[in-house]
Order: structure tokens, then C-alpha cells, then sequence
């Protein structure tokens, strides 16, 4: 991931990234006891915000968190960072904490307030031969908490699984629960079978990945139906294609599987149709 850019959002003010500075005695730092959010932006634009700030305000309210801001300011604080940032295709990052306490108590004191953190960097395009070699899945057990569709930082499964995975080759760890597809270590994921386009449903075991409902979106602009059903782990390897799904990634294939040849082991015919209209369905969003 490339670095942060210079300007970061701290309490609702903008300050140089370099100087941003957060209590250790933080409930974010010593308890996990934030959420987040990833927010694509093209060409300055947010894609799908509102989304987002209702995904937000989802993750608050699991919390028991009042959300710091209303939407309208939001928006303002977002549109502040991109343009103190240099606009044009970023990745924003935003983080709310429960604030920070006097000590470290599991049950939060009442009357702190909410620490905001934001931060952004550039997005750059994959390549064409990054697209056209698409991604090395790793398949491993979901050893994440019952509560994924909070967009929560604590992460360290996520990232034990994520390293796992590099050190078996794999860009991706595809997250297998009860024998069947839970979703990617930070991606939501689509497989294809004799032209049948399945995903798995919303559930606990998953984020409401915002990227998901774009790629439905782009399904429905090409007219192809998408189901939504468990996928047992068994069935994946006889997959024709499969994708992965995120903020920053988009819809990228995943060409190998635990080794093995995803179809033909290349980016399949679906994939490339709805890359397409994704990057067109950038440009009727977030365009000029
Ligand atoms: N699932 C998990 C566990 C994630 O961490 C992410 C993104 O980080 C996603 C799915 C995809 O969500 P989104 O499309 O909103 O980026």
C-alpha cells in the first residue's frame, strides 16, 4: 500500500500526517475498541458515501458509539482531506475510536469523547499484466471473531490469516467457516460456475462489503443475475472464475487457488465484462 499523503484529519481538524498524535491510553490503541471505514474516490469524488456513512454509523451504533458527526459534516471533513490531499484517485481511510479514558477499563467510562482519525493515499490502477495475472487465493479456516460485520479494527486475525497466506504464495486468504465460503481476509468474494454468478449472503460471518453491492450493481447494468447462497467449500475448486471485492481492489480474478489453476487460470470472460463496467460505472458516478 503506497504511503499516507501529507494532510490527515484529526478531531475534525486538518494537520500534517507527521504531526498527528493519539493518546496511548486510547481505547482504539488499547482495546481495539473502534471502527473504520475505506472509502474509494475518483478523480476527488467518493464512490458510494453514503453507503459508507451508513455502513459507519452500522459499526457505531454495534458499539454502543454515537456517531461523532451527522452525515452533512461528513461529508465536509471528507471533502476537506481529498482536497488538502491533491484530489484525484485516493484511498481514505477513517477511524473512530470510543476516545480515551483515565486507565484502562474494560467497561468504557461514560463522558469521553470519540477520538476521529482520517488519513488518505494514492490509488493507483493495477497494470494490465496485473490484471491479466490476477491473484493467488489461499484457502484457510476463519479464525475471526462472530461478529464480522462490524467494521472493527481489531484485525489481528485478519492479518495472521493475510501473512499465512503470502507464506504460502497467495495474495488473498479465502476464509473457509463450517465447510463453507465465509469471504476474503478484506474482500468480499464471487465465484462463477457454467455461467451462474454466486455470492454468499449478508450475514454475521461477513462484512457488508460496499464493493458487493457495486459489483450487484454492474451485474444488473449487464443484465446478469447474481445468486446469493452458501458455497461449500468443496465446490470452489471446480469453479470456472472467481473474484474478490473491496474498496481499493475492485473486482479483481483470483486466477489460482491453493496452486491450482482457477478455469484456465486466467481472468475469465464474466470478470472482464464486469471490470468494464466498473470502470464505467466510475465514471457515471464520480466523473465530471
Ligand atoms: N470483507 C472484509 C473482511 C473486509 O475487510 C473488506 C474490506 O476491507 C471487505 C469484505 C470488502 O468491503 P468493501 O467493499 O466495503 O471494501
Amino acid at each position: 500500500m503506497p504511503d499516507a499523503l501529507p494532510t490527515a484529519l484529526l478531531d475534525g481538524e486538518l494537520i500534517a500526517t507527521s504531526d498527528a498524535r493519539v493518546s496511548p491510553l486510547d481505547r482504539g490503541f488499547l482495546f481495539a475498541d473502534a471502527v473504520y471505514e475505506v472509502v474509494p474516490c475518483y478523480g476527488g469524488r467518493p464512490l458510494r458515501l453514503d453507503a459508507h456513512l451508513e455502513r459507519l454509523a452500522a459499526s457505531l451504533e454495534a458499539l454502543g458509539l454515537g456517531n461523532p458527526y451527522p452525515a452533512e459534516r461528513w461529508r465536509e471533513l471528507l471533502a476537506g482531506l481529498i482536497e488538502a490531499n491533491g484530489s484525484g484517485d485516493l484511498g481514505v481511510y477513517l477511524q473512530v475510536t470510543r476516545g480515551t479514558g483515565k486507565g484502562r477499563d474494560f467497561l468504557p467510562p461514560s463522558g469521553i469523547e470519540p477520538t476521529v482519525f482520517g488519513f488518505a493515499w494514492r490509488l493507483t490502477p493495477p497494470t494490465t499484466g496485473q490484471l491479466e495475472r490476477g491473484l493467488a487465493g489461499v484457502t484457510l479456516e476463519d479464525i475471526r471473531w462472530l461478529r464480522c460485520d462490524i467494521k472493527s479494527t481489531a484485525l489481528l486475525a485478519a492479518v495472521m490469516l493475510r501473512r499465512e497466506a503470502a507464506e504460502k504464495g497467495g495474495d488473498e486468504a479465502i476464509l473457509l467457516r463450517d465447510g463453507h465460503l465465509a469471504e476474503g481476509s478484506s474482500s468480499a468474494v464471487f465465484t462463477v460456475r457454467d455461467g451462474k454468478i454466486v455470492t454468499p449472503p449478508a450475514s454475521r460471518e461477513r462484512l457488508p462489503s460496499i464493493t458487493r453491492q457495486v459489483v450487484g450493481d454492474v451485474l444488473d447494468a449487464l443484465d446478469l443475475p447474481l445468486e446469493e447462497r452458501e458455497i461449500p467449500a468443496s465446490e470452489l475448486a471446480g469453479m470456472d472464475e472467481i473474484w474478490i471485492a473491496s474498496a481499493t481492489r475492485e473486482a479483481f480474478a483470483v486466477t489460482r487457488l491453493d496452486g491450482k489453476p482457477v478455469g484456465d487460470g486466467r481472468p475469465g470472460p464474466v470478470w472482464k465484462r464486469v471490470y468494464d463496467e466498473f470502470q464505467a460505472l466510475k465514471q457515471r458516478e464520480c466523473g465530471e
